[in-house]
């Protein structure tokens, strides 16, 4: 999918790139040495499992596939609009017993904006419900084009003020904050998402982000308090890059909870998690 944010926080490394990657779960592994014989030197399966120059190697998905306890895993391959919405549409009764849908999500998918909007229709058309979560950092165009046939639109805002937000990010949000307020001009449906990471974008910048949220006016129908997690870090691991968290410890309940009690009192409908 790619994306052109970087945040510390990110929960799925393995997409920001935009092309297929390759995982190593070293808990699968039972150093047998198959990946490590066809790899010319740049893996070493030593007793606490696979040590991969990934810099040097140049024939990984090979040796990954030598592999037969599924200690690697590739995610990521290319697949048409048709194909993709027919084979999310296999799983269309349990969308309509359930009431859902489906949403894409990423990394950043209005970055793909004409293929998400093909894909979306294809849903439409066969009566499936579509969502679209975005950060909204692309230019207006595209995230026109991508919210296209989206029922709703997820809108993630990390941080209010540009400072943090270059911090957190590696961009600004004055695109992101003018998007949004396009998006809820126009009478989108708005569910804008908060991520509260403690020490980076609690306090007085989550004040600012909920009361931007407030001025969005009828068009947001929910705000969601994303307390931040670690649920991605074993992903840095078996993809071999750093962690930029590595060691923060993940948002304590009560801190969410006083977040959704200061958007409850602002007049806004509001989850914990959305
Ligand atoms: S082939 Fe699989 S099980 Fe064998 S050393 Fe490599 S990763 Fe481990």
């Amino acid at each position: 999918m790619g994306c052109n944010l970087r945040c510390l926080w990110c929960s799925n490394p393995e997409l920001i790139d935009g092309t297929a990657q390759i995982l190593y779960h070293g808990e699968r592994c039972v150093r047998c040495g198959a990946c490590a014989a066809l790899s010319r030197g740049t893996i070493r399966a030593g007793s606490g499992g696979c040590e991969i120059d990934r810099k040097r190697c140049v024939n990984l998905a090979e040796c990954a596939a030598a592999c037969s306890y599924e200690a690697y895993e590739t995610i990521g391959r290319s697949v048409s609009s048709p194909d993709l919405a027919q084979a999310l549409l296999g799983d269309k009764v349990f969308f309509d017993r359930s009431g859902g849908g489906v949403t894409f999500s990423g990394g950043e998918p209005a970055l793909q904006a004409e293929f998400v909007a093909e894909t979306a229709a294809l849903l439409r058309s066969a009566g499936t419900r579509v969502a679209l979560d975005t950060a909204g950092a692309v230019v207006w165009e595209a995230l026109e084009t991508a919210a296209a046939k989206a029922d709703i639109i997820l809108y993630d805002l990390k941080t209010f003020d540009e400072k943090p937000h270059l911090a957190c990010t590696g961009i600004s949000n004055e695109r992101i904050l003018e998007n949004a307020e396009r998006l809820a001009g126009g009478g989108r449906k708005l569910c804008v998402r908060l991520i509260l990471a403690p020490g980076y974008n609690d306090g007085g910048d989550l004040t600012k982000r909920l009361r931007f949220v407030k001025s969005l006016g009828r068009a947001v129908v929910q705000t969601d308090i994303l307390p931040l997690h670690r649920l991605g870090a074993g992903k840095y691991r078996a993809l071999g890059i750093p962690d930029p968290l590595e060691g923060v410890p993940e948002c304590p309940a009560d801190a969410a909870a006083a977040a959704a009690g200061e958007a409850e009192r602002m007049g806004l409908k509001v989850t914990i998690g959305g």
